[in-house]
C-alpha cells in the first residue's frame, strides 16, 4: 500500500532485443569524446579529464519518432553508443568496470544546438539544450552475452540516405571502462544507470520529415523519423 500523496511516475523501461525491458535510473552523457568532433565544435582534442552532463531517464524514447522540440531552430543529431549498467558502486577500477555492464544499444543525443551554444557562452548549465522531452531516441538494447564489449566498430548516421556522421568506436578518447570508473569516483552508480558514450564528427541539423538511420557495427541499428 503506497503512501504517496500523488501517483508515482512511471519508470522508463527500454525494450531489449529479445523481450523484457531495461529500467532506467540515471542517464550520464560524455562530452567531446571523439577528437574530430571536439575539433568541429571548436575545441582542442586532448586527454583533459572527461566531463559529463545528464539527461533525464524519461528523455529516453524507444518509439522511433522524434518530435521536433520547441524553442529551437537548430536541432542536431549525435549518434552514440549506449552503455546499460546492471550494477554499480563507487570507486570502481578500470579493470573491474566492464563487470557492471548489462549490454549496449544505439542512441541519439539530440541537441538544441542554439540553446546549448547560448548556455556555453553564458557559462550556464546545458540542460536546456540537452535534456528536453524525447531528446534521446534509443534502439533495442542487447546483452553482453550476445554482443560482447564492443571496443571497435563503425558508428555512423545517415539523414535521408546521405551519410552525415562516421567514426569508429576505437576512436573514443575515453573508453567505456574509463568512463564507468571516472563516474563512480564522483557518483554512486547503480543498476539501471546508462551512459551515452559520445559522438563522432559530422553532427548537423535535422528538419521535420527527415529519416535518421544510425548504426553501430555489432550493436545494432536505429531508425528515427523527425516529425
Ligand atoms: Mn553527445
Amino acid at each position: 500500500m503506497s503512501n504517496h500523496v500523488v501517483p508515482a511516475p512511471d519508470v522508463t523501461a527500454l525494450p531489449t532485443e529479445k523481450g523484457g525491458t531495461f529500467p532506467v535510473r540515471r542517464v550520464y552523457c560524455i562530452g567531446r569524446n571523439f577528437a574530430a568532433h571536439a575539433v568541429e565544435m571548436g575545441h582542442d582534442p586532448d586527454r583533459d579529464p572527461p566531463f559529463f552532463f545528464q539527461k533525464n531517464p524519461d528523455n529516453l524514447d524507444p518509439s522511433g519518432t522524434f518530435p521536433y522540440p520547441p524553442k529551437s531552430q537548430d536541432v542536431h543529431h549525435e549518434v552514440e553508443l549506449l552503455v546499460a549498467l546492471k550494477s554499480g558502486g563507487t570507486g570502481i577500477t578500470v579493470e573491474d568496470a566492464l563487470k557492471h555492464v548489462w549490454g549496449y544499444g544505439v542512441a541519439l543525443d539530440m541537441t538544441r544546438r542554439d540553446l546549448q551554444g547560448e548556455a556555453k557562452k553564458l557559462g550556464r548549465p546545458w540542460e536546456i539544450g540537452k535534456a528536453f522531452e524525447r531528446s534521446a531516441p534509443v534502439g533495442p538494447l542487447r546483452p553482453v552475452s550476445e554482443v560482447g564489449h564492443p571496443g571497435e566498430g563503425r558508428i555512423a548516421l545517415s539523414v535521408n540516405g546521405t551519410l552525415r556522421q562516421e567514426g569508429d568506436l576505437n576512436q573514443m578518447i575515453w573508453k567505456v571502462p574509463e568512463m564507468i570508473s571516472y563516474l563512480s569516483d564522483y557518483f554512486e552508480l547503480r543498476t539501471g544507470d546508462v551512459i551515452l558514450a559520445g559522438t563522432p564528427a559530422g553532427v548537423g541539423a535535422v528538419t521535420r520529415g527527415d529519416t535518421l538511420e544510425a548504426v553501430i557495427d555489432g550493436v545494432g541499428t536505429l531508425t528515427v523519423n523527425v516529425v
